[in-house]
């Protein structure tokens, strides 16, 4: 066995997770990808396949995870993340949140790896503070549709705090705020992959409730190397990563269409329910303590998203479902 460090990424087939994986060889780990391939594609890593560096391992991690060898890093991204899969699997998502957890805390204590945790913005739910920074506690509706996923994720970081205070695991979680940028899956029912889609359709936008909601989005680029900081680092407490640039969504539906050269052509679709009014990170933490910030804006990442959608556009065009 090579003396390089060992990685273990669950969620490895996913967006965030491919990415993750191209970082992590790049700076000299050998990989190991785990995935059942939920609402992630192979079509993400195929890639790496052929590099000796890399592994893919076929397993639902809220059943059981074996990994033979040592292990120096887990990372886990594994878990449906956009709202219309969760509320497909809202079963599933509660177990790999929670039960996929307890594994992989389970598998770093016995291997002596330093664990980090993919939590979310969501855990503010629909937040009464503004920006959001990390004391702040959140406001989730635990029985509301969104509950499966936010509640999952508060249980994911408690449960990994109560390892890292109990048994002094080396833990670290990311509040990962809206991101996007190649890879996303394109009919994954998130915003910018369906305005996206929508206009190389031909097709109106479809804006829920009245638009004025906000979100920030970050580059995926940005986030991995948020990440990529924090688990070097050596601060245990959660980080937001995210960029604070903020929008409302009907201003992103026209800006979307300006990139695309066609007209905003909104059609009104009721707001779902528990929908956040508001969403922004506060990353005064990841400056202090990881020296991170954005650095890709709006305009340029939008702009190499968009060159991927194009890639893909007789699938765009066939509204594919997988
Ligand atoms: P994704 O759906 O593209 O990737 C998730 C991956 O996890 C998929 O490949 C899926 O097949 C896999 N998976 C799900 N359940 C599994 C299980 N039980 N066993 C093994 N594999 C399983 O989503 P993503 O956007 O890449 O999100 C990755 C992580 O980041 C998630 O934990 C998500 O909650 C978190 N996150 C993402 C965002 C975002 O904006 N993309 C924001 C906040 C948090
Ligand atoms: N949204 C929208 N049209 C769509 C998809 C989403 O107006 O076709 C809105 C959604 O109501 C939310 C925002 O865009 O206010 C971001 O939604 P997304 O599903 O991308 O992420 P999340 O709500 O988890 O931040």
């Amino acid at each position: 066995m090579s003396d390089k460090k060992r990685v273990l990424i669950t969620g490895g087939a996913g967006f965030l997770g491919s990415h993750l994986c191209d970082r992590f060889l790049a700076e000299g780990y050998h990989v190991i990808a785990m995935d059942n391939l939920i609402t992630g594609d192979l079509a993400n890593i195929e890639h790496l396949f052929g590099n000796e560096h890399f592994e893919f391992h076929h397993a639902d991690v809220s059943k059981f995870v074996f990994v033979p060898g040592k292990l120096d890093y887990i990372l886990h991204f594994a878990s449906p993340a956009s709202p219309i899969d969760y509320l497909k699997i809202p079963i599933q998502t509660l177990k790999v949140g929670s039960l996929g957890t307890h594994n992989l805390l389970g598998l770093a204590r016995v291997k002596g790896a330093r664990m980090l945790i993919a939590s979310t913005s969501e855990v503010y739910g629909d937040p009464e503070i503004h920006p959001q920074v990390e004391e702040y506690f959140g406001n989730v509706n635990p029985v509301g549709p969104r509950g499966c996923y936010d509640e999952a994720k508060r249980f994911q970081e408690a449960i990994t705090m109560a390892y890292h205070n109990h048994h002094g695991l080396e833990t670290r979680i990311v509040r990962i705020f809206n991101t996007y940028g190649p890879r996303m899956r394109l009919n994954d029912g998130r915003v910018l992959p369906a305005f996206l889609s929508q206009a190389l359709r031909g097709e109106n936008l479809t804006v829920f409730g009245d638009g004025s909601q906000t979100r920030s989005f970050c580059y995926v680029d940005d986030l991995v190397e948020g990440i990529y900081r924090l688990l070097l680092s050596d601060y245990a407490l959660p980080v937001n990563i995210g960029n604070p640039d903020e929008i409302s969504i009907k201003d992103f539906g026209e800006e979307i269409a300006r990139l695309m050269n066609v007209e905003f052509q909104p059609t009104y679709q009721e707001l779902p329910q528990n929908d956040p009014m508001k969403r922004k990170p506060d990353i005064t933490k990841a400056r202090e303590i990881l020296g991170w910030e954005p650095k890709v804006d709006r305009a340029e990442g939008l702009r190499r998203t968009l060159e991927y959608f194009k890639e893909h556009v007789s699938e765009v065009m066939a509204g594919k479902v997988d």
